[in-house]
């Protein structure tokens, strides 16, 4: 390939590019791009740039990417990604992105920077979308499977207040299940939280103290006020959103009306008619979600989960360089299934810390007794034990009155098992989560 697929002849300053060098700067910035293309092929991720006046094209193909992480990152894997970046004076600006599922979200962060650091951003994300805060760019403490806020309340703050961040008008419609989900969690959690203010102060030693009051964690900074947690405000929103099925009915008749040009803002005034806060709460809920959730309508390949679950999410909770580890100690080692089961308040917060945050801390009621580590059963009934139901659910879910467990696999080697019915795992590599079940 030669230079001349990468630029047209154009007379653009090179200063934009961030150089100070002027003599040389035609050369230099075909070497930059011819670099970043070289080292893409050499990684298996052919780009393409073309460039021409103040505008750069840039194509990915993503036939070489990790085909599970492509698909839950709502992108086309037999489609490539194209990017229009538009070149403002000293600043990018990244248009018309295509292909691009819920990566729309995270690019976002790279648009003061220059083109090869924009290329190098979309490629990382491509190959780990959890590692990094899409806001400031921070590296997250563990990196789940998703873009997800580091614990900053400024970047949480702008990752959900923003609308152009997550199109709900694409995004409602084709996650509706996941919506419904994250919504009921956290409404079970706030009202478990505020029953227990009321019941409290609990006895000395009860198991129920341990946990009153953390179960909303995280809580959503947008209803801070002055620092404080305004738990009345954030009740009344979560009472207002109507059952998912409602809501989907009428962003699919705004999706479909021809008369209207821009969809996601007519999705945003329509929940935000329904009350203010609702389009904040559900990019807030995605926006810290660490795993990606793929609601499935049948089970019949696993036949322990066809029996026992009512409804199942697929579930990808590692990070690419997680699974890729266990990929290879599966190929040593037998594997095997294992369940976890947890009280229904407290999937808010798992969702959003890793298991293994969730074992050993005052989170989990029964983690801390065999020493650290994640905790999982090698028979689901155990597990459905622990997953306790506590009488409060969102009566407009269809998940309403259910509980919940995991479904992961685990590498049978060097791994501690207690009693016979409990696996202590202290090697997050030798877990991979895939399943969540919702059971009566
Ligand atoms: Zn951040």
């Amino acid at each position: 390939m030669s230079s001349e697929d990468y630029f047209s002849e154009g007379d653009f300053e090179f200063d934009d590019f961030g150089f100070d060098d002027n003599n040389v700067k035609y050369d230099k910035n075909i070497a930059i791009v011819d670099k970043l293309n070289a080292e893409y092929r050499n990684n298996s991720i052919p780009i393409n740039i073309n460039y021409s006046n103040e505008i750069a094209n840039i194509t990915f193909n993503l036939n070489n990417l990790n085909p599970e992480y492509i698909q839950s990152l709502d992108m086309d894997i037999n489609k490539p990604l194209k990017i229009k970046v538009i070149i403002t004076g000293p600043n990018y600006e990244i248009r018309d992105i295509e292909n691009a599922g819920i990566l729309e979200y995270p690019i976002k962060r790279s648009k003061n920077d220059n083109l090869e650091t924009i290329i190098n951003s979309i490629l990382e994300w491509l190959n780990n979308p959890g590692k990094w805060c899409p806001i400031c760019g921070q590296e997250n403490i563990t990196a789940g499977s998703r873009p997800v806020t580091c614990s900053l309340a400024t970047c949480r703050f702008v990752a959900s207040e923003l609308t152009g961040l997550v199109n709900l008008s694409k995004y409602i419609p084709s996650h509706y299940q996941l919506i419904d989900l994250l919504w009921a969690l956290l409404y079970t959690a706030v009202k478990f939280k505020l029953d227990n203010d009321v019941l409290k102060p609990f006895p000395e030693g009860s198991t129920k103290s341990k946990r009153n009051n953390d179960v909303v964690d995280p809580f959503p900074e947008g209803f801070l006020r002055d620092g404080q947690k305004d738990w009345q405000l954030l009740d009344q929103v979560l009472k207002a959103l109507p059952r998912l099925e409602e809501v989907v009915q009428n962003i699919t008749i705004i999706n479909t009306n021809l008369e209207i040009i821009d969809k996601n803002t007519a999705v945003e005034n329509y929940l935000r008619a329904l009350n203010i806060n609702i389009p904040y709460l559900i990019r807030w809920l995605l926006g810290t979600l660490r795993a990606h959730l793929i609601y499935v309508s049948s089970t019949i390949n696993d036949t322990v989960l066809s029996s026992n679950c009512q409804k199942t999410f697929n579930m990808i909770a590692e990070s690419p360089e997680r699974m890729a580890a266990f990929q290879q100690l599966s190929l040593q080692y037998p594997v095997v299934d294992a369940y976890h089961g947890s009280p229904i308040e407290n999937w808010h917060s798992i969702l959003r810390h890793s298991l293994r945050n969730y074992s050993c801390t005052e989170r989990q009621l029964h983690g801390a007794a065999y020493g650290k580590g994640i905790y999982l059963a090698p028979n689901i009934n155990t597990a459905k034990g622990y997953a306790r139901g506590n009488g409060i659910s969102w009566d407009k879910s269809e998940f309403n009155g259910l509980r919940i467990l995991l479904k992961a696999q685990v590498i049978n080697y060097d791994i501690k098992t207690v009693n016979d019915f409990c696996y202590v795992i202290e090697d997050e590599n030798k877990v991979r989560i895939t399943a969540l079940c919702l059971f009566k």
